[in-house]
């Protein structure tokens, strides 16, 4: 008798102990070390992810949609000059500051984004306001910035994203590439030429109560874009997806999520694969790795296990339990 209830009993306390999250979020992956942060500023990182945290929990805890949580905790992360998105987005190489979002529901697969706005204050909305209120997945500067308006969101001068983090790291990146093209041997230039290009993107995955998964990402893009490049963020199956599975956000050199569909493979591995969401998660970040990109991936899956996955010395992260328990990282 006893004999056959000890694994009952065993595998009936691992299912209790084992955690439930209801949603995970990142603020960013790059080169994040205790070396290059000061104790203060970690400290202001730590606050605001939990504050991101609480504010999505909330929404869960009091019934409301995954869709919900995900934007509140967006837009904590965005109204924050610490993280590239919104406010404290970078900027291009001409000084402005074009920003991308997406959002995407699993339980119905539909999806909304913007790319290259300039004037809306929370572009998470307005993916939202896309995936909502029009019959497209994703609009496009000027165009997107209308809509936006006629939808009723904020609108601020172009002004309000300007922080002289951002400001700065855009001085510092056009004086490397100067160097670099006057610098005989480039391939003797090491990579710190990609260094604060990229990286502090925002994004969050939540579960709700009825079990609907919501994905959505935020951000500037990379330092010195040029040409109105357009990163991954915005677009869905690379910085962003969600099904009935598992949600999804990413953050990195774009154009290797883009390339490698970095979000949709993650789901795909675990639909066809049957990979757990750790190990789909970093298979994504490997295969990126193995070309030469880099960054992170967050993810959820539909029975509350999450993934936090990248290749950086560091990604802004965290996650909340269905009980409300938060945890916050930085480092490896
Ligand atoms: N993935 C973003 C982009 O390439 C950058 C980032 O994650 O910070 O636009």
């Amino acid at each position: 008798m006893k004999k056959i209830f000890l694994p009952f009993l065993l595998l009936g306390t691992l299912a209790f102990c084992q955690k439930k999250y209801v949603m995970v979020i990142h603020g960013g992956a790059g080169t994040i070390t205790k070396a290059n942060l000061s104790p203060e500023k970690e400290k202001e990182y730590r606050e605001t992810l939990t504050k991101a945290l609480q504010r999505g929990y909330n929404e869960i805890k009091n019934g409301k949609s995954s869709l919900d949580a995900v934007t509140v905790a967006i837009i904590v992360m965005e109204d924050s000059p610490l993280f590239n998105a919104g406010k404290g987005a970078v900027f291009t190489n001409e000084g402005k500051n074009e920003l991308d979002a997406s959002i995407m529901t699993g339980n119905n697969r539909k999806a909304g984004a913007v790319a290259g706005v300039t004037t809306v204050k929370n572009p998470i909305l307005a993916a939202k306001a896309v995936m909502q209120q029009s019959e497209h997945v994703m609009m496009a500067g000027a165009g997107a910035e209308k809509f936006a308006k006629e939808k009723g969101l904020e609108i601020v001068d172009p002004k309000y994203f300007w922080t002289e983090r951002a400001w700065n790291s855009l001085q510092k990146v056009k004086a490397m590439e100067a160097e670099k093209k006057t610098s005989k041997n480039e391939q003797k230039l090491p990579d710190y030429f990609l260094i604060d290009q990229k990286f502090g993107t925002v994004g969050a995955v939540a579960l709700d109560k009825n079990g609907i998964i919501t994905a959505g990402t935020s951000t500037g893009g990379m330092t010195n874009k040029k040409f109105n490049r357009i990163g991954d963020s915005p677009i869905i199956g690379a910085g962003t997806y969600a099904n009935d599975q598992v949600g999804l956000s990413g953050t990195g050199w774009g154009e290797f999520f883009i390339r490698t569909v970095a979000s949709k493979t993650v789901a795909d591995r675990m639909k066809f694969l049957k990979e757990n969401v750790k190990d789909a998660a970093q298979a994504s970040i490997d295969d990126i790795g193995q070309l030469g990109g880099d960054g992170g991936i967050i993810a959820l899956d539909k029975d509350g296990n999450i993934a936090m996955s990248f290749n950086t010395e560091g990604m802004y992260r965290g996650a909340v339990t269905d009980k409300g328990e938060i945890e916050v990282y930085i480092y490896k």
